[in-house]
């Protein structure tokens, strides 16, 4: 599927949640199985249906071990349909995000370190989860997606932004000097 860019009316609005009657259709299995494919594809460690110019509460989070977070949990893709955040952390971090609906650049965004989340599975059945750290962070990017938010929202000053080739040079020579120590 094609992946909304900023600017898009899609990014901008609120999804709408899905209806109980939903999960036992066909479309929406398709829906789903879909949006998966189209994260893998792009290289993603998540996605947001408004990303794909649907406008329903549905998000893919996948975490995976990368150059940046060689610790990060490898974890099979997990759906979350009408996430709510029941409580998040007072702690937070600042970290460098990217965004596939954002081409081209990083933003340091501050996000709280875990968050406790209800949600609804892909058969519809009411689950509860919490995540931490580089985890945390993904679905909270992902939920942003959900209220019409994108991370260039969290920006308050520029010397937050980086271009990708910029941030992948620096981070990329920090990540081998940190093995080579
Ligand atoms: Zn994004």
């Amino acid at each position: 599927m094609k992946i909304a860019q900023v600017g898009e009316d899609v990014l901008r609005t609120k999804a709408k949640q899905v209806e109980q009657s939903e999960f036992n259709q066909q479309s929406l299995i398709t829906f789903i199985d879909e949006l998966l494919v189209t994260m893998l594809e792009a290289e993603g460690i998540g996605i947001a249906a408004p990303q794909v110019f649907d406008p329903r509460a549905i998000m893919i989070i996948a975490s995976r071990p990368n150059p940046r977070y060689p610790d990060a949990p490898d974890m099979q893709p997990l759906v979350l349909v009408n996430p709510v955040i029941k409580q998040s952390s007072e702690n937070k971090v600042w970290e460098w995000e990217g965004c596939l609906s954002v081409p081209g650049l990083r933003g340091h965004i501050e996000r709280p370190d875990s968050v406790d989340v209800a949600y609804l599975d892909r058969e519809g059945k009411a689950q509860n989860i919490k995540f931490d750290g580089f985890v945390a962070r993904i679905f909270l990017h992902e939920f942003d997606h959900l209220m019409g938010k994108t991370w260039l929202d969290h920006i308050t000053n520029t010397e937050n932004i980086m271009a990708n080739d910029v941030w992948v040079a620096k981070f990329a020579y920090q990540f081998l000097t940190s093995r080579l120590a």
